[in-house]
């Protein structure tokens, strides 16, 4: 589940080790991957790559001539740099871009977008860099959670809404990079509940939020730096404390972790914390004893 930390230490991995390198082809064996055809794939041919970025959970691979790939890995997909070709076999493929070996050396790096799961939803496009700004995918995104989301004052403004906290720091227009695995970090490390609504935050809320997210991603990304390497592992190490925790004791206070499970998201929270002792009601036990 690539979310802020795992999309920037790809970026900044990519980035090192293909600045400046030479593309020698790409292709799209993914059926449904690559969403443009105008510029057509072929175009990268030849083209020089000026480096790799990312904004929100959007990868961006800038190439001379103005292009740029713009890549969304979706909730199974990784973009990885392995020092020689796919075999035809890999069913994992969505993009290929074949990267020009260096003079006297062996080595055929390919950068790939693989996918895993029986879902194809990561996706690519081609971009002429000048309309990159206008894509959906990057024109309604709120300001990056990291690594400065504002004042507490703007993120109080930011989050005024009548919303639980947990799904307004995963909407993506009203702030970018946090998804459904961080946010309960951020939530935990801050001591607010998952559904306070974000219109309640008063300025120490706020303020201890912010300080939240910027140290619980910084964290995350410093512990990346250390323990990923390229070609970037198909499962990230995720230094994960709360989420995915429930049933464990909290690492600051003891208390048991809980979690409420939803059809595709689970929110994992310290009771004492958080709710003030109280335990948020099951949605997936709910339903079993309807
Ligand atoms: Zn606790």
């Amino acid at each position: 589940m690539p979310e802020l930390p795992e999309v920037e230490i790809t970026a900044r991995l990519l980035d090192r080790a293909l600045r400046c390198r030479r593309i020698d082809s790409a292709l799209a064996p993914g059926i449904n991957a690559l969403k443009t055809y105008d510029p057509p794939l072929s175009a990268l041919e030849g083209r020089t790559i000026e480096g790799v970025g990312r904004r929100g959970k959007n990868l961006i691979v800038d190439v001379d001539g103005d292009l740029a790939l713009l890549i969304h890995l979706m909730s199974a997909g990784r973009l990885q740099l392995f020092d020689k070709p796919a075999g035809p076999r890999d069913r994992t493929s969505r993009l290929l871009v074949r990267i020009e070996p260096l003079p006297g050396e062996e080595e055929r790096p390919e950068l790939r977008l693989r996918e895993f799961g029986s879902k194809q939803a990561a996706w690519v496009k081609l971009l002429p860099g000048g309309e990159l700004d206008q894509d959906e995918a990057l024109a309604k995104l709120g300001p990056e959670a990291w690594p400065d989301p504002g004042t507490p004052e703007e993120l109080r403004e930011l989050l005024d809404a009548p919303r639980p906290l947990h799904s307004l720091l995963r909407d993506q227009r009203t702030i970018a990079g946090i998804g459904r695995s961080w946010v309960d970090e951020i939530l935990w490390e801050a001591r607010l509940s998952p559904y306070k609504r974000g219109a309640d935050l008063d300025a120490d809320e706020a303020a201890a939020l912010r300080e939240a997210i910027v140290a619980t991603l910084a964290r995350a990304l410093a512990h990346y730096e250390q323990a990923v390497s390229l070609p970037i592992p198909d499962k990230l190490p995720m230094p994960l404390e709360v989420h995915r925790h429930e049933g464990e004791p909290c690492p600051r206070c003891g208390e048991t972790l809980r979690a409420v499970h939803f059809e595709d998201y689970v929110v994992a929270y310290c009771p004492r914390e958080q709710t003030e002792g109280r335990v948020l009601k099951d949605r997936r036990l709910s339903r079993l004893l309807k």
